[in-house]
């Protein structure tokens, strides 16, 4: 069955605070920070992009685009489809699975397209959208980008975060490749944290158990 995310547009629950809907870009990568457009997949995931604005946004802030191109309704779809073709895809992998020929096919019609153009400016590296085709440029630079990582050196270290509250994808670029957290700061030290309370709360127990014990 495909995988698609619920378009929460209309019916966003008033309790999710309004940075859970900020992006997160912990992936350092484009393709996968792509993926992380959907929050929170682990228990039950919401849109983060959920107007084409949205779309225009995260090219911006993933420091993609430094102008803003528009985006239409039938260009956020694409860019979902895509998104969760990608998202299969790096499952697989993680899981030493091939991408299915569906996710592939898809992947490869997005990066068709001519991508986005690098620019020399002022001994800066930038990448400027097309006249027209902006929206499939920014696309294919994207699918692209999933290629390159399903493809190459790092495609065996695509990983889960092991924060059962993040599963953010990312990949593991230290020497060991042994890397369980996307980020050491945000997920590391808080399992590790989860990790001490458990066993101080253990031996709290098993204190209050051998009182009970001793007192009988
Ligand atoms: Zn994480």
């Amino acid at each position: 069955m495909d995988h698609v995310p619920r378009d929460v547009a209309a019916d966003v629950p008033a309790d999710i605070p309004a940075e859970e809907l900020a992006f997160n870009f912990r992936s350092a990568r484009l393709c996968l920070a792509f993926v992380a457009t959907v929050g929170e997949r682990w228990r039950g995931e919401y849109e983060r992009l959920r107007a084409p604005e949205d779309l225009t946004r995260w090219y911006r802030e993933v420091g993609l685009l430094d102008e803003a191109i528009t985006v239409t309704r039938p260009g956020l779809d694409s860019a979902r489809t895509l998104r969760e073709a990608i998202y299969r895809g790096a499952k697989a992998l993680i899981a030493g699975r091939d991408l299915t020929a569906a996710d592939e096919a898809l992947i490869n019609t997005a990066a068709t397209a001519p991508p986005l153009t690098p620019v020399l400016h002022g001994g800066a590296r930038r990448l400027t959208a097309p006249k027209s085709g902006a929206q499939a440029a920014a696309l294919s630079t994207v699918a692209r980008d999933a290629i390159d990582l399903f493809t190459g050196t790092h495609a065996d270290r695509i990983r889960e975060c092991a924060s059962p509250e993040c599963a953010l994808l990312f990949v593991d670029t230290s020497r060991p490749g042994r890397r369980r957290w996307c980020s050491n700061e945000a997920c590391g030290s808080k399992d590790r944290s989860a990790a001490y309370r458990r066993r101080r709360q253990a031996k709290v127990e098993h204190q209050v158990k051998q009182l009970a014990e001793d007192q009988a």
